[in-house]
């Protein structure tokens, strides 16, 4: 089936995409297509120019767990020796694989990869993992490629203790990249397109434009676009970053945006219904995202900023290894405190931002372990109150919506003080 994205609203034309990178990918088997799992944040230019269809775990996780289909993935990671103290994502993950291994062995789905609603995806024939995020991810990759027997490619990223990124961590990753090619040529067994991989770096390019042209819609004060939708819409921008879906999607929707709010329609319908604009510092509680935002609306709180879906902002020369290299590089987690601070800061007055909220995430201590001395740096800086809650990005058992409703409402309380 074809969609007529002329006629066609930006969540059809979203919907359209997923469904159909999802086919692709449980079809690429059958069509001679290897499969890759790889990290959101890997570059995914390299596996594009090889005609490999990619499959995202992290995705996998949020989808899965914002249906509430993962319990019983992650109970089967912890029958592995998964431990809850690690990255729901990463035990998601490994469940998924395990489940998988099963329907291959004993020909049918296991009740909990039924639930997961992702039944058709295929078992990788290999996994592409970068550490620009966390060390976590190594780790659970290596798993991934040794339960499996099959080739892992690393991307290994030096954090950042200080920016901009130096000359020697550029080089040391582009030349990695270099490996890559040849990783991928060996495991491919054919040579590697150069001119399909400058093209994916340019189709790149062109969807974070579009990307970016979103997320500072999010910006204008009132805004059209609520930021939870943001969050929903970083599901493309992650799987097709070099693909000229992306940059469809994306255009359609800040076109979509932009018409809105040209036409006096905003995130909660009137602009006054718009009382506080706050920063939403960490990753989304994907089984409970529909009371978060709801949650939001109630006390008239607009996600106005946000630093993860920032992440994909990645922005290069085509062509330039060592530009690419950096992109990867600068991704917020992978830099030092005085960085990500600065960050911060810059979210909270481009979104005019009138409070922060912090998710504590229970699996993800790189996102989380900061977020003290950074509400602290933001409020030195420009008086903005904040708050915390307890929360998981893919685990359900971590969030209550209690502890949610009452840190946001005396949220509302710091900023309504500081207003009058
Ligand atoms: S620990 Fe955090 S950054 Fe690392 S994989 Fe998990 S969610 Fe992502």
């Amino acid at each position: 089936m074809k969609i007529n994205v002329g006629e066609s609203s930006a969540e059809e034309v979203l919907d359209y995409y997923l469904h159909q990178i999802e086919e692709e990918a449980g079809s690429a088997h059958k069509e001679g297509r290897l499969v890759c799992w790889s990290a959101a944040l890997a570059p995914a230019e390299f596996c594009e120019a090889m005609d490999v269809s990619v499959v995202y775990p992290e995705i996998h996780a949020a989808v899965f767990a914002s249906g509430k289909g993962n319990t019983g993935l992650l109970e089967a990671a912890a029958r592995k020796g998964y431990g809850r103290g690690l990255c729901s994502c990463a035990r998601n993950s490994i469940g998924f694989m395990e489940m998988l291994k099963q329907r291959t062995a004993f020909g049918s789905a296991p009740e909990a990869l039924q639930e997961s609603g992702a039944a058709r995806v295929s078992l990788p024939d290999f996994v592409f993992v970068c550490n620009n995020i966390c060390d976590a991810v190594l780790k659970w990759y290596e798993a991934l490629a040794r339960e499996l027997a099959i080739p892992c490619i690393i991307l290994d990223v030096p954090y950042n203790h200080t920016m901009p990124v130096s000359r020697h961590n550029k080089e040391y990753l582009a030349a990695q990249f270099l490996d890559v090619v040849k990783k991928l040529e060996r495991i491919c067994k054919k040579p590697f397109d150069y001119e399909k991989f400058y093209q994916a770096q340019v189709q790149t390019q062109r969807t974070v434009y579009q990307w970016k042209r979103v997320a500072a819609l999010a910006f204008r004060k009132p805004s059209p676009l609520n930021g939870f939708d943001l969050f929903k819409y970083m599901e493309i921008v992650v799987m097709c970053r070099p693909k000229m879906a992306g940059e469809i999607v994306l255009r359609k929707f800040a076109d979509e945006l932009e018409a809105d709010a040209a036409g006096g329609r905003f995130a909660y319908g009137e602009a006054g219904e718009e009382k506080y604009r706050v920063t939403w510092e960490g990753n989304a509680v994907w089984p409970f995202f529909n009371l978060t935002g709801r949650t939001f609306k109630e006390t008239g709180s607009l996600l106005a900023g946000a630093g993860v879906p920032g992440m994909w902002n990645i922005t290069y020369i085509p062509g330039d290894l060592a530009s690419m290299a950096e992109a990867y590089s600068s991704i917020y987690l992978n830099c030092g405190a005085p960085y990500r601070y600065e960050e911060l800061c810059r979210i909270v007055e481009s979104s005019q931002s009138e409070g922060i909220v912090f998710h504590i995430d229970h699996s993800c201590k790189i996102a989380s372990f900061l977020h003290r001395e950074g509400a602290e740096y933001v409020q030195d800086r420009n008086g903005v109150p904040f708050t915390y809650f307890d929360g998981d990005q893919a685990d359900p058992e971590v969030f209550t919506g209690a502890q949610f409703e009452n840190r946001l409402r005396e949220l509302t309380e710091k900023m309504e003080i500081r207003k009058s």
